[in-house]
């Protein structure tokens, strides 16, 4: 279990996306991993919506990312915005300044890339060489006179930083290795690194879980939350691995076809997008689970890979069927009763019994309840054969063993067995080739409707 998990904080962890797409189900696996740890903890989940860039970020966005978390069953204990919080950034913005961490530089865009390709020319590391903390007061200011506006870069120390990642183990970062990082842009906009660490700091957030892209960003915001509140508001890191296609794609928010909305327009099972998201990539074995508790109980950090965390679309389609054959009655009967099957045609829980082994996706539920409940164009194969078993039919009251007392029967009869017996039968009762088992229909059905149909002309 994990034994690192000490934190003097209460747990606290936060999912951070920013809302300018739909997330997919790589989102989704961080989203779970930091929503099942709180769970497990006994912590709290907060949802960051990461919407400084005020272009590109859309509130339609954020409210899609809320149903689709809410689908996934996550329900965050709190909810904030970045763009509610610039206040909170300029404050952390103005300490740095004051403690000279936080620096004014000049350079365009050209320039800098200038100095990148000289110094690579030169077989150097393209860091920045901090030309701009030479810059005299009276150089600055004549700067700003004309006009020139400044972007912000946070000097890092010249040392090594380490931490011990709850998922990756003993990291270490080079700083030298780095440009200072640019906190604030030219137009005095926030890129993501400050607001993050400010937001983690003011939330007391105990537990940063998220994506290994990030992993250069701890190092350098381990250097922003010394600077700012200590080492001791420094949350401990989990950085998991990305999952990627099965052919090795990363996902972006514009893979439009895996993201949660699509996932879940094409009949995809919350609890079959959480067990992919959550086991793939981990020594746990990916396979079907029936609640987020048994994911919960699952969970353990240390167990995720290090390696790519492949997925396949194709497995989740069956992943999902095979969750759907798992599910009780008692936490599916909601969605059937606003897909608009109701008790009273048929007890609605024998039903979801007999036919759930055989969906692919819930919506698939309908064509069953319409075999039950609705007029069918019985298809009568060899209406000789039909005739003879109508009278063989048993008296009311129908059960699970009905089935086997007529079809004995039948046998009996006629001397038929296997498929010629049963098949010729599953036409006439259901329309269909293939289907449930007919013991469990069958009692469905019901006498009067089956005798309905043996009955029907052949088509
Ligand atoms: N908005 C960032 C992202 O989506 C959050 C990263 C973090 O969790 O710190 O990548």
């Amino acid at each position: 279990m994990n034994p690192t998990v000490s934190s003097p904080k209460p747990t606290t962890v936060r999912f951070a996306p920013s809302p300018t797409g739909r997330i997919h189900i790589g989102n989704a696996r961080t989203a779970l991993l930091n929503y099942l740890f709180a769970c497990r903890f006994h912590g709290s989940f907060i949802l960051r919506f990461d919407d400084t860039d005020i272009e590109r970020s859309k509130e339609a966005f954020a409210q899609s990312i809320s149903v689709d978390l809410q689908w996934l069953g996550i329900n965050p204990d709190k909810v904030v915005r970045q763009s509610e919080r610039f206040a909170l950034y300029d404050e952390a913005a103005d300490n740095l300044r004051a403690s000279g961490r936080l620096y004014p530089c000049f350079e365009s865009a050209d320039e800098l890339d200038r100095k990148r390709k000289r110094q690579q020319a030169r077989g150097l590391p393209p860091v920045y060489d901090r030309s701009a903390l030479n810059l005299t007061e009276t150089e600055k200011a004549a700067l700003l006179a004309e006009g020139k506006k400044p972007h912000w870069r946070f000097k890092l120390d010249d040392k090594t930083v380490e931490w011990q990642d709850l998922i990756r183990g003993s990291c270490h970062v080079e700083l030298a290795s780095l440009s200072d990082p640019v906190l604030i842009r030219a137009d005095g906009s926030y890129l993501y690194t400050l607001p993050s660490v400010v937001d983690d700091i003011d939330l007391a957030i105990s537990h940063v879980i998220r994506g290994e892209d990030h992993v250069t960003n701890a190092a350098v915001q381990i250097q922003i939350f010394e600077a700012l509140g200590g080492p001791g508001c420094v949350p401990q890191f989990a950085h998991h691995n990305l999952l990627t296609t099965a052919s090795g794609e990363g996902l972006s928010k514009r893979s439009g076809a895996l993201s949660l909305t699509a996932l879940r327009e094409a009949g995809i099972e919350p609890l079959a997008i959480a067990a992919l998201a959550v086991l793939t990539g981990s020594s746990d074995a990916v396979r079907p689970i029936t609640s987020m508790r048994e994911l919960q109980d699952l969970l353990d950090l240390s167990h995720i890979s290090r390696n790519a965390a492949r997925f396949d679309e194709v497995e989740l389609a069956h992943l999902s069927a095979r969750t759907l054959h798992q599910l009780p009655y008692a936490d599916v009967a909601a969605r059937l009763h606003e897909m608009g099957l109701v008790e009273g045609p048929c007890d609605l829980q024998a039903f979801w019994l007999a036919v759930r082994s055989n969906l692919n996706i819930l919506n698939d539920a309908k064509i069953w309840w319409a075999v039950i409940t609705q007029p069918i164009q019985p298809l009568i194969e060899d209406p000789d054969y039909i005739a003879a078993t109508v009278p063989l039919l048993p008296a009311e009251p129908w059960n699970h063993e009905t089935w086997a007392q007529w079809t004995s029967a039948i046998k009996t009869a006629t001397g038929r067995k296997g498929r010629a017996l049963f098949h010729p039968l599953r036409l006439a009762l259901t329309g269909h080739e293939h289907g449930p088992e007919l013991a469990s229909l069958l009692p469905l059905i019901g006498r009067a409707t089956a005798m309905a149909r043996l009955s029907a002309p052949a088509a």
